[in-house]
């Protein structure tokens, strides 16, 4: 394909020619899109890149972005993250000493076919973060929450009892692979378009139940409360916002659960791009403005202020040894935790 046929991905090979050799680079699978005409299609690679020390002794932190092809701004996040790591790495010792104890993996278009055809579902029409064989426990909202009936609606998860998308099965290895060998791992998957505010999402998304590392996600959270007091997220379980089935992070927390070995904790971050709608009300009318911030100075705002929150956590997941909670405090971290999110349930 010509390089610049999908400018993420042009920018995202850009970063990998211009990488020290420290950075490990690898494609998990390649994806058909469909091109304009007859025998056009063309073959987009779904890159993995990785930094750090790669014995499964060591923790490690995987950032994920562009699941849905119309979220772009996710996968710019994740770029502009790359571009300051590497930048660092050729003079900041510090970074360095972090890379020897911990391992960084990075997965920041999952979905090019998606993204070059400007829609959230992949190029077979199935929406990836519905695609995990998860279903809802009780009423996920009819269509958002996922749908059997057609990959010509949105929200569509797949026939029933098929196989996984390649993207969404490469999703799941790389995690596999990569996060839940370890003793302790965190992932971050960027998203946007809910809300007015930023969030920071944990599972479960297909049931209100408490996950068993609600005591650890309590903990991460009042580290970073106390670390940044001025942040701006909203930390809270996905299930407080809407109930969806074939939700790939539950699918691999469970994974993770049955293997029993470790403590994984994915996150979301949901970016809130009503706000941006909101500031630019002509964004309406196009539906890549309902999805990012399209004004250049807003998405140079947005870029910049999630580094913070990405680099707090590839600190937190290198030291987490010296903050995650046993005995008496990871008890008191629980109850901190249902008072604040599952008031409800007390
Ligand atoms: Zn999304």
């Amino acid at each position: 394909m010509p390089a610049t046929a999908l400018p993420e991905l042009a920018a995202l090979e850009r970063l990998i020619e211009s990488a020290p050799s420290e950075l490990g680079v690898r494609t998990a699978c390649t994806v058909r899109a469909p091109g304009h005409g007859q025998g056009d299609d063309q073959r987009l690679p779904v890159h993995v890149l990785t930094l750090g020390n790669p014995d499964p002794a060591v923790p490690a932190v995987g950032f994920f972005g562009g699941v849905h092809g119309l979220e772009r701004i996710g996968t710019h996040v994740l770029l502009s993250f790359m571009d300051s790591l590497l930048a660092r790495l050729r003079w900041d010792g510090m970074l360095h000493k972090q890379l020897e104890s911990m391992r960084l993996v990075f997965m920041p278009l999952v979905n090019p076919g998606g993204m070059l055809a400007a829609t959230r579902c992949n190029p077979a029409g199935v929406d990836l973060m519905r695609n995990a064989p998860v279903d809802a426990i009780q009423h996920a909202p009819f269509m958002v929450g996922g749908q059997r009936f057609s990959a010509r609606l949105p929200w569509y998860r797949g026939a029933a009892g098929g196989a996984m998308e390649a993207e969404s099965t490469a999703l799941c290895r790389v995690v596999e692979e990569e996060l839940l060998s370890r003793r302790f791992s965190v992932a971050l998957d960027c998203h946007s378009g809910f809300g007015l505010r930023d969030r920071i999402w944990f599972p479960y998304a297909h049931t209100p139940v408490p996950i068993r590392h609600l005591p650890e996600i309590h903990a991460l959270k009042s580290l970073f409360d106390t670390t940044y007091p001025n942040h701006d997220y909203l930390f809270e379980p996905q299930s407080r916002q809407y109930l969806a089935h074939g939700d790939l992070w539950d699918h691999l927390y469970k994974g993770a659960l049955a293997r029993g070995n470790g403590v994984f904790l994915p996150l979301t971050l949901e970016m809130g791009s009503w706000r941006w709608v909101k500031k630019n009300p002509s964004q309406l009318f196009s539906r890549l403005g309902i999805f990012n911030p399209l004004p250049a100075h807003r998405l140079q705002r947005v870029l910049r202020s999630h580094l913070v929150w990405l680099d707090f956590l590839s600190r937190v997941g290198c030291a987490w040894q010296e903050w995650l909670p046993d005995g008496a405090a990871r008890s008191r971290h629980h109850e901190q935790a249902l008072t604040h999110w599952y008031p409800d349930a007390r």
